[in-house]
């Protein structure tokens, strides 16, 4: 199928743009962009006058499932939301209401844009199911916990409910579907996992997610728990760094984890809106910048944020910065276009992704710039960053394929998700 882009306004990774281009998509990929009308028959010609086109968002942290949670257990912080809210209703989840609840989230993701997320949860065989059937890209990995200091890769059920994912889903679907590995944090693992768990990554090409000091108390204790150590200091002894890895928050990181962050080619996923609601605090990010960490976005889960919304999160990390610092010109606006798209593509092990490109998949979005909150404009990056929301994104394209465009879903039948959704939450919220 050949899809031609006429007159966009096309917003590139690196903040640069192009008026009134051509964009010709041909299968997967972009054949052409071109300031001439590029010759031949099309399938499909689409009008982009007074629109933006740009690479489609990343999501590189996510637990998709989490939106049957979304707005139970307000306003506590991270560890009593967790004891007394989270774990215990987890405890009701089965595959039937995992399969809804990450298919819901893939719903709002591709109508906000977000056109591959990494995801760490349970039943992740059922998400990736959700991932291959709605079209979107996912990095998914089955998150590992483990107390029991003398467990080993033959007895942890968890790390080889992972291996099974990875034997039978990496690569699935054309490549949008990746299997990680996840160990779920400092606090939640034992040193012995973390060497089984980092071997099987380093061996097999996988790629890790975790979450990384997130409040000041987790950070605490880890030190006090691991001799001294900090959890980042932790995970480069026991091996986990040697693998590509995302870690999710690093709020409370210091100036040696950031060096060792740095040295190990370790990705950052920054969550703006979870870390505050949760009282978490800022990650430090203009230190992370300015030691060419790989900062990427993320959500993290429904519960915690409450939305889905990449354009929201760059939005927060460029005025968090600006009003933690005291200075509006340290950071133009180009490098949150940057970390919203290809620096996920990069975190996420697909290379060559998450640019506007001849030869790149054709992952793209359209964002109108004639909504009443995005005219007039001027610099695209300044648009994309300060004025547009998600709801101007109109139209979401993956591997060549439109999966959402003006409001419809392609791939997913909302109004029967919406009632079947509604119904299953109506049944897990009954005895609680
Ligand atoms: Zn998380």
């Amino acid at each position: 199928m050949k899809i031609l882009f006429e007159k966009a306004n096309i917003l590139f990774h690196d903040g640069t743009s192009m008026k009134n281009a051509y964009l010709l998509t041909d299968g997967a990929k972009i054949a052409k962009i071109s300031a001439e009308k590029p010759e031949g028959g099309f399938d499909r010609v689409v009008n982009c006058e007074k629109k933006m086109l740009c690479p489609g968002l990343y999501n590189c942290h996510a637990h998709s499932p989490m939106s049957i949670f979304r707005g139970y257990g307000e306003n506590l912080p991270l560890d009593r939301w967790l004891s007394e809210k989270i774990w215990p209703a987890e405890d009701k989840l089965c595959d039937a209401n995992v399969r809804l609840g990450s298919m819901l989230s893939i719903a709002e993701m591709l109508k906000n844009g977000i056109v591959s997320f990494s995801d760490m949860y349970f039943f992740s065989e059922t998400t990736v199911k959700t991932v291959i059937e709605s079209g979107i890209k996912a990095n998914v990995g089955r998150c590992i916990t483990a107390f029991d200091p003398a467990i080993t890769a033959e007895s942890d059920s968890r790390f080889n409910e992972g291996v099974e994912l990875h034997k039978a889903y990496h690569g699935a679907a054309e490549g949008r579907v990746r299997i990680d590995m996840s160990i779920h944090a400092e606090y939640t693992t034992v040193e012995s996992t973390c060497r089984y768990v980092s071997d099987y990554a380093a061996e097999h090409g996988l790629g890790m997610q975790l979450h990384l000091s997130e409040t000041a108390k987790e950070h605490a204790e880890g030190i006090a728990r691991r001799n001294g150590k900090t959890p980042a200091e932790f995970f480069l002894e026991t091996g986990v760094f040697r693998v590509p890895t995302t870690a999710a928050h690093c709020v409370h990181v210091s100036d040696d984890d950031i060096k060792i962050l740095a040295e190990n080619g370790v990705s950052v996923a920054h969550n703006p809106a979870s870390n505050l609601k949760l009282g978490s605090g800022i990650m430090p990010l203009t230190k992370l910048y300015d030691a060419g960490v790989n900062i990427t976005l993320g959500t993290d889960g429904s519960a915690s944020n409450n939305t889905l919304d990449i354009l929201k999160e760059a939005y927060l990390a460029a005025l968090l910065q600006k009003g933690t610092t005291g200075d509006t010109a340290k950071f133009s606006s180009a490098p949150f276009v940057t970390m919203a798209t290809v620096n996920g593509a990069k975190a996420q092990g697909r290379a060559g992704a998450g640019v506007i490109a001849e030869g790149a998949p054709a992952d793209i979005i359209l964002i109108d710039l004639n909504a009443i909150n995005t005219m007039p404009y001027f610099d695209l990056a300044d648009t994309f960053l300060f004025a547009a929301n998600s709801a101007n994104v109109c139209l979401t394209m993956v591997d060549g394929k439109i999966l959402y465009e003006n409001g419809v879903l392609l791939t997913i039948d909302e109004e029967k998700l919406k009632h079947d959704f509604a119904k299953m939450t109506a049944e897990f919220y009954r005895d609680m």
